[in-house]
């Protein structure tokens, strides 16, 4: 499928997500948050939920920590625009930012399974516990668990990541600090992406 294809294809999935009221979560949304970036990137970022920025623009990871998750991957040369798609498990913003249910997480399953489906990721990205345990079904810490690589029924290689909202509240850079983690994380995404890339 090339580009444009998937774009078409996406917009078949998001056009019926806007107006999905599958779940409780879609009568107290503003807008649902399908996702950003690149329809043929590479990789896949998978968040957990909309927060309030996000219900109010319908792009995800747009404030503080997604501006920070930005910056880290952008010291790699990565960015949304062109390698990495991002999207979160559930699409629409749980109320006062609470964990989404197994319900909710379950009926939204769909999209998100439409979007890797459609986009074919050859790396998946699991941006905190949310995200690790709906699509690995880990309840392991996420600090026991992320910078390794697991395999995927769709084949991509997956590696759990911090989610930037930890980092914000961990700003250290000191050696072995959450955030110099990420960073060592994002630098070993970038030499097998460079690996993708030769091929
Ligand atoms: S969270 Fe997902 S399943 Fe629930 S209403 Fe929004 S789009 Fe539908």
């Amino acid at each position: 499928m090339n580009e444009s294809e998937k774009t078409q294809k996406l917009d078949q999935v998001k056009s019926t997500c806007e107006k999905c009221f599958d779940c409780e979560l879609g009568s107290t949304r503003t807008k649902s948050v399908f996702s950003d970036g690149s329809p043929d990137a590479l990789i896949m970022l998978i968040g957990e939920a909309p927060g309030q920025n996000e219900d109010e623009t319908g792009i995800p990871f747009i404030g503080r920590a997604g501006k920070l998750l930005d910056e880290l991957f952008k010291t790699q040369g990565l960015t949304r625009e062109k390698d990495i798609y991002i999207c979160n498990t559930v699409k629409c913003r749980p109320p006062n930012n609470r964990v989404p249910t197994e319900t909710e997480k379950a009926q939204c399953r769909k999209y998100l399974d439409a979007q890797i489906e459609i986009i074919k990721p050859k790396i998946i990205l699991l941006c905190g516990a949310t995200a690790l345990k709906s699509i690995i079904g880990s309840k392991l810490p996420i600090s026991k668990i992320r910078g390794e690589w697991i395999g995927h029924p769709s084949k991509a290689k997956v590696m759990p990541i911090f989610h930037p909202s930890y980092l914000l509240r961990n700003p250290s850079l000191k050696e072995g600090s959450p955030k110099w983690l990420m960073t060592e994380d994002i630098k070993k995404i970038k030499q097998y992406y460079q690996t993708l890339c030769k091929d």
